[in-house]
């Protein structure tokens, strides 16, 4: 929807509940409804969630993280010291444009915001950070500058935001947006916006800057993996894929390899077998405890293990080099999940390779995924373990099996059969004589 559309099926701005300030900002800016980024993205934020939201330019992105973040400085006074909230974004102009529409929404509020980008006076930038102004935007190098010279006081920081930071990573300010944000609060609200959430840069840095985060997806732009192959093996059930796995594992060519499952249960009953076949392999999952965790982690990134069979929460934030094998024993539950489990291979120049095992009824959840990712994955047959089950025997145009209607057989009612008995012939017509105990349900006449 273009954000001057009017469309009156659509809430309005002040179904959002945002204060009264930011809705006369609104109103005056001549916005009408909200767009569908702000419809889905400001409840969320307003509940202080951490957000992984896809949204490009001109979708209404800047106020859909602006006017949460202004509702919240104003609802929730701090006397605490230093910027309240900060704004990350790529270039000297977009922070601009942010700068310029956070004062328009915030004009009948006494909230301050300031500019921090490349190319301005250093000094006056300095005053501006002392000064204890509430929201700063600013382009990740420059700040970092400033913070060289003296800490800007991120301490009590209550919500980043980090806007295109797919731009911003492929502009190379990873290392400095990650240096900015271990320095802040870590009981903050984290935005994270970006055009496209297939980004590797964007899935690792989600990994490491934002906690429980729910996701926002408006668009389906989608990065195309192309360092990374991706292929479906079929399997017949559970046993079946451990006889394809433990053949992947011991055939294919790898640094590392990564084993993902949807539970810990399964990452255990994994373990015993591929040990049994003399493969060097860890299981990390939730359950466990940090230590054994951290242990984990050291061993394989040090090479005495070379596998490692974990869940999607286990291996969020698992940033190691050399894992050029991902093997999803389980089909993960969606495709943002497969994005994420995919994306720990092929890591920028490097060729990697994802597999993934997939069970009948597990087909329509993988064609799912790859019409999410507007991909068609290759279909591999390994012939030594060539099972039963070769994928549906009729595809729909969507790439889910089409169902194999039964032929439904029109039921036979049954004639109610009544009982005539040869004494009750030879009396028709004839009273009946009183009994003392009527039969239940009749009447005596
Ligand atoms: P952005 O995607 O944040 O760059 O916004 C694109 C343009 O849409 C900007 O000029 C905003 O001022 C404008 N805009 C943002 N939200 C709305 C809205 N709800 N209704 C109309 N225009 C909007």
């Amino acid at each position: 929807m273009h954000p001057n559309s009017t469309d009156t099926t659509q809430p309005s701005f002040s179904s959002l509940s945002l204060a009264r300030p930011l809705l006369l900002a609104v109103r005056k800016l001549g916005f009408e409804q909200p767009t569908p980024v702000q419809q889905q993205a400001i409840p969320l934020a307003l509940e202080h969630k951490d957000l992984l939201v896809s949204a490009e330019t001109g979708s209404g992105k800047t106020a859909a993280f602006l006017l949460p973040t202004l509702h919240h400085l104003l609802t929730l006074p701090s006397r605490k010291f230093g910027t309240r909230s900060l704004i990350l974004a790529p270039t000297r102009e977009l922070a601009q444009q942010i700068f310029k529409q956070c004062q328009q929404l915030a004009e009948f509020t006494d909230l301050k915001a300031g500019i921090i980008t490349g190319g301005d006076d250093f000094r006056l930038q300095q005053n501006m950070l002392r000064r204890n102004t509430e929201i700063v935007i600013a382009t990740p190098g420059r700040l970092l500058e400033l913070m060289e010279q003296e800490t800007p006081n991120f301490s009590n920081l209550e919500v980043l935001i980090l806007d295109e930071a797919d731009r911003m990573l492929d502009m190379g300010f990873s290392e400095d947006v990650l240096t900015i944000a271990k320095s802040c609060n870590s009981q903050r609200q984290t935005l994270l916006f970006s055009a496209t959430l297939t980004h590797f840069g964007v899935i690792k840095m989600a990994d490491k800057v934002l906690q429980n985060h729910e996701i926002v997806a408006l668009n389906t732009l989608h990065d195309g993996h192309k360092n990374i192959e991706q292929q479906i093996v079929v399997a017949d059930d559970n046993d079946h894929k451990e006889k394809l796995l433990a053949w992947l594992l011991l055939n294919e060519s790898y640094d590392k390899a990564l084993v993902f499952t949807n539970s810990r249960i399964q990452a255990d009953a994994l373990r015993g077998p591929l040990r049994g076949q003399k493969l060097r392999v860890g299981v990390l999952h939730g359950e466990m405890d940090q230590k054994d965790r951290n242990r984990m982690m050291d061993l394989y990134r040090e090479g005495e293990i070379n596998i490692m069979i974990a869940t999607d929460l286990a291996a969020r934030g698992l940033d190691i080099k050399g894992i050029n094998l991902v093997i999803n024993f389980d089909v993960p539950r969606n495709g943002i999940n497969y994005i994420h489990r995919i994306g720990r291979t092929g890591r920028v120049d490097e060729l990697g390779l994802a597999i993934a095992l997939v069970k009948s009824t597990e087909w329509n959840l993988m064609s799912g995924i790859e019409r999410f990712l507007k991909q068609k994955f290759k279909r591999r047959t390994i012939k030594e373990l060539e099972g039963k089950y070769n994928g549906p025997k009729k595809i729909k145009a969507s790439g889910k099996a089409a169902g194999i209607k039964k032929k439904i057989e029109p039921k036979k009612v049954a004639k109610e059969k009544v009982k005539i008995r040869q004494r009750d012939k030879k009396n028709v017509g004839k009273r009946r004589a009183p009994t003392s105990q009527p039969p239940s349900g009749s009447q005596e006449q």
